[in-house]
């Protein structure tokens, strides 16, 4: 469902992605984890296409990523309208929570539907709302951003990636700038999502959810895939001394 195949990606010399493949099925959850700088964020971003990467291929739902060809010199977009449609499949949440400061949160949630999917305005609302009600924010509907909790935010910003109706979710450490009272609250929100057959990559440290949650987790190590497998193999019984490592020092 969700294919990333040989993905390179330097930044000015610096080789940070050095050939990473894996793959999701539909309705599985994949979690990315792996030390600080090891380019979990590059890949995701690579995958959104918020990065270009110099080399490989992603196909969501058997549509492969609208790159110009491969081969020597520079990569481009080849169509901004593709572009957009292909982000629009591919919802991000991020760490720090991204919303607009300036609309509210239901004018958060309704924005991509209007601007992209250029869904009528009288049913985003009608949406924009449901999704609020679904992550518990149905009484902030007309709040601002920053007159939300951390935990608030975040669960505003998932509603925000689901009215995008996306084919695949993906999640940077939602949980890392939040106070630890209200990671929990966040995290419930994932779950419910990854019950429901969600197709997620989530980049975490949130070991508990990852061994509980994903189908496979993916150890990035040193801008390699380390080491992948189901949460048993890789949280039981790793292969290498760079995943017990790792582990050892999050666990
Ligand atoms: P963390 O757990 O701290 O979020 P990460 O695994 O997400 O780390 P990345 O953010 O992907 O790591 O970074 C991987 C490497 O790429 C780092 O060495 C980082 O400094 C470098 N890097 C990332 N983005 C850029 C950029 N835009 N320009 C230059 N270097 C970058
Ligand atoms: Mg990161």
């Amino acid at each position: 469902y969700l294919s990333v195949n040989n993905i390179h990606k330097d930044f000015g010399g610096l080789e940070v992605l050095k050939g990473i493949s894996f793959g999701a099925r539909q309705h599985e959850v994949v979690s990315l984890i792996g030390a600080s700088g090891s380019g979990k964020s590059t890949l995701l971003r690579c995958i959104n296409l918020l990065e270009i990467p110099e080399k490989g291929e992603i196909t969501v739902d058997g549509k492969r990523l609208p790159l110009s060809p491969s081969g020597r010199g520079h990569r481009h977009i080849t169509n901004k309208r593709d572009v957009r449609l292909f982000r629009a499949s591919l919802a991000m949440v991020f760490q720090n929570f991204n919303l607009w400061a300036h609309m509210t949160i239901r004018q958060n949630v309704m924005e991509g539907p209007v601007q992209v999917l250029k869904v009528p305005k009288a049913e985003a609302t009608e949406q924009a709302e449901a999704l609020l009600a679904r992550v518990g924010l149905f009484d902030k509907l007309d709040a601002y951003p920053a007159h939300l909790s951390g935990g608030q935010q975040q669960r505003a910003a998932i509603a925000r990636a689901l009215a995008m109706q996306p084919k695949i979710l993906l999640f940077d450490e939602p949980t890392s700038a939040l106070d630890p009272e209200l990671v929990g609250e966040v995290l419930a929100v994932m779950r419910d999502l990854a019950s429901e057959g969600r197709t997620m990559v989530v980049v975490t440290h949130e070991m508990g959810f990852a061994r509980e949650v994903s189908e496979n987790v993916v150890f990035l190590h040193q801008g390699r895939i380390g080491e992948q497998g189901s949460p048993e193999q890789i949280f039981q019984s790793p292969q290498t001394d760079a995943c017990r490592k790792f582990l050892a020092s999050v666990l």
